[in-house]
């Protein structure tokens, strides 16, 4: 088995989006995320301060709003508020989100131009009708990282476990638009392993640590690890046994180092798209001979 290098992948997606964001502020567009930190919780904090350090390397500008403990209306008012100032170009609600609240519903107050991590109940189902919209960056991670492997997806048989809206639903609709044949496995899913082993493409999006063992592991297959669960001395580690599966495995991405890096770099790439799209728009729409800016 060999692993599979997120920090390399993400770098090139760095890079591409660090030209892109030069040609915008050229145009004296400045790409711009804000992000709304709607929790105090330490790794949600954690996850903020990467994108920061990201957009940071890029020439994307984050604004980050902290808004401990919002209420439903409020938080709405802030993502709407958002998605109409014409200098941000992409909108992201942290989670976890307060209790009652849920980000199929919060994320319907961003505008789907803007919604670059996919949260909205209009981009999964644009996503799910094969329109444009922007994916969920996890689940648009697992395809560029398979992309970037050359892994055959026409006819492959791709297993997601994992139905969440965030990860494990947008990946089973984009390996669909790639023609592999996909099964969705979740909590109450009966015989779990013996339908993963069946798995050329197997990603695993769960939240428990070390849960697919050799035997849910076609030999050969290529597996996406998504999970990332804290260990009890700070580290992170995957969904999925890497010793366990190291000998059946063809190709494994490692957790750290793998899905993450290429998530945020995508979730830029996401923020710039959206720039120029709203660049060309305003081009468009300004009369003839005069400065759109
Ligand atoms: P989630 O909303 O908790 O969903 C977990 C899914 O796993 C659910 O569909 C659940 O099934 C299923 N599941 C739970 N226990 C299971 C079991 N015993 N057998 C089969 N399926 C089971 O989590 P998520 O937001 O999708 O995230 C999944 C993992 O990815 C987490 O570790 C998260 O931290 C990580 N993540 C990583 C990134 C990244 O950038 N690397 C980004 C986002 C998330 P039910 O639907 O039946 O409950």
């Amino acid at each position: 088995m060999s692993l599979i290098d997120g920090r390399a992948i993400a770098a090139a997606i760095t890079r591409d989006v660090a030209a892109r964001a030069a040609g915008l502020r050229a145009r004296a567009v400045v790409p711009t995320l804000a992000v709304v930190v709607p929790t105090t919780d330490e790794a949600a904090l954690w996850y903020v301060r990467s994108i920061t350090r990201a957009a940071d390397r890029t020439g994307v500008e984050c604004r980050v709003l902290h808004l401990p403990q919002p209420s439903g209306p409020e938080l709405a008012a802030t993502l709407r508020d958002l998605s109409a100032d014409a200098a941000v170009h992409g909108v992201i609600c942290q989670t976890p989100l307060p209790a009652g609240l849920s980000l199929s519903e919060v994320g319907g107050d961003i505008d789907p131009a803007k919604d670059v991590d996919g949260a909205s109940p209009t981009s999964l189902g644009r996503l799910a009708a094969g329109r444009p919209a922007f994916a969920p960056a996890t689940a648009a991670a697992v395809l560029e990282i398979l992309r970037h492997e050359r892994t055959p997806l026409t006819g492959a048989r791709g297993v997601v476990v994992g139905r969440s809206i965030v990860v494990g639903k947008p990946a089973a609709l984009l390996l669909l638009a790639e023609n592999a044949t996909v099964t969705v496995c979740h909590s109450r899913t009966t015989g779990l392993a013996e339908i993963c082993a069946g798995a050329d493409v197997l990603v695993a999006a769960v939240g428990r640590a070390h849960f697919i063992g050799a035997d849910f592991v076609k030999p050969g297959a290529v597996v996406i690890d998504v999970g990332t669960n804290p260990t009890p001395d700070g580290g992170l580690v995957g969904d999925v046994d890497a010793d366990a599966v190291a000998g059946r495995a063809g190709r494994l991405t490692p957790v750290p180092g793998g899905v993450g890096p290429v998530t945020t770099a995508l979730l830029l790439r996401h923020v710039v798209t959206a720039a120029e799209t709203a660049a060309e728009a305003a081009a468009e729409a300004a009369p003839a001979g005069q400065d759109s800016r």
